[in-house]
C-alpha cells in the first residue's frame, strides 16, 4: 500500500533529510586515504544523535536471518555495491566509498547515499561515479505526477547502459515516511508507461546501484555486504524525494557534500 504524504508529513520528511545531506556532508570532510570507515560510523552516529534524531540503519533486522546491521551508516568500498558494514580497514588513495545514511527524526525518515572518491581515482572510476550520478538526476526528472514509476527506471536502465554498465537488479529503490521501506519499490530498470502511477504527495528514495563490469553480485559470509562478482567497482547515489505542488522536491542534498569536498 502506498501512502501518500501531506505537506505537513513533506516538510517533517524534508526535515529529516536535509539532516542526512548534513551528516553526508560531515562523514565527508574525514574521508582522505588512511582513515578507517569505523572511524566515518563514529563520526556519522555522534552527528546524528546530537541533533536528536536516531540513525535507523543501526540494529536494522537482518532479512536473511543473521544479525542485525552494526553501524549508523553503510559504507560500501570498490566493488562492494551495498549493505557494507564498518571494519578497520584503512581507505587508501583510489578507492571509491559509498556512504549510505538513513535518520529518524520526528517520526519521518530520511535516506540518502553519495558516493565518495578517495584521494585520486582512475579516469574509468571517476566517469562511473559521473554517469551514475547523473543516472540519478534523470530519474527524478522522470518521477512527475502523471507518469509511472516505470519510467524511473527506465530513464536509469537507459542512460547507464549506454556506458556499458550493469544495472543491479536484487536492490531497488522504495517509498519512505514513517517507514525507511514502504512501497512502492522502485528499480532502476523498467518499461515506459509501466509501474504504479505517481501521484501528488508520492515520497520515494531512487537509488541507482551501477556496476563498471557485469551487474551480478553475492552477499559476503556477514550476510550484509554485496559484492560484484566480477570484483569491478559499484556506485550508489540516492535522493529521496516528494512529489508536490506540481513539480519533484528532491528533500535530501549532495550541496554541502559539494562544497567541502
Ligand atoms: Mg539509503
Ligand atoms: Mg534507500
Amino acid at each position: 500500500m502506498i501512502f501518500l504524504k501531506t505537506e505537513d508529513e513533506i516538510e517533517l520528511m524534508r526535515a529529516a533529510n536535509q539532516l542526512v545531506a548534513k551528516t553526508l556532508a560531515e562523514v565527508g570532510k574525514h574521508i582522505r586515504p588512511g582513515v578507517t570507515t569505523i572511524e566515518l560510523d563514529r563520526v556519522a552516529e555522534e552527528f546524528i544523535r546530537d541533533n536528536g534524531a536516531v540513525p535507523t540503519f543501526k540494529g536494522y533486522p537482518n532479512p536473511c536471518g543473521g544479525t542485525p546491521f552494526p553501524a549508523s551508516i553503510c559504507t560500501s568500498v570498490n566493488d562492494v555495491v551495498v549493505h557494507g558494514v564498518p571494519n578497520d580497514t584503512p581507505l587508501v588513495n583510489g578507492d571509491i566509498v559509498s556512504v549510505d545514511c538513513g535518520v529518524l527524526l520526528n517520526g519521518y525518515n530520511g535516506d540518502s547515499c553519495y558516493t565518495f572518491s578517495v584521494g585520486e581515482v582512475s579516469d574509468e572510476v571517476a566517469q562511473l561515479l559521473t554517469v551514475t550520478k547523473k543516472a540519478l538526476y534523470e530519474g527524478i526528472a522522470n518521477a512527475q505526477r502523471g507518469k509511472r514509476i516505470g519510467d524511473i527506471g527506465f530513464a536509469v536502465q537507459t542512460l547507464c547502459e549506454s556506458h556499458g554498465y550493469g544495472v543491479v537488479r536484487e536492490f531497488v529503490g522504495h517509498g519512505i515516511g514513517r517507514n525507511m521501506h514502504e512501497d512502492p519499490q522502485v528499480p532502476n530498470y523498467g518499461r515506459m508507461g509501466y509501474g504504479p502511477m505517481i501521484k501528488n504527495g508520492l515520497c520515494i528514495a531512487i537509488e541507482p546501484m551501477i556496476t563498471l563490469g557485469s551487474p551480478m553480485i553475492y552477499m559476503s559470509e556477514d550476510n550484509w555486504t554485496i559484492k560484484t562478482r566480477d570484483g569491478k567497482p559499484s556506485a550508489h547515489f540516492e535522493h529521496t524525494i516528494a512529489v508536490h505542488n506540481g513539480g519533484v522536491e528532491i528533500l535530501s542534498s549532495f550541496e554541502d557534500i559539494e562544497k567541502t569536498n
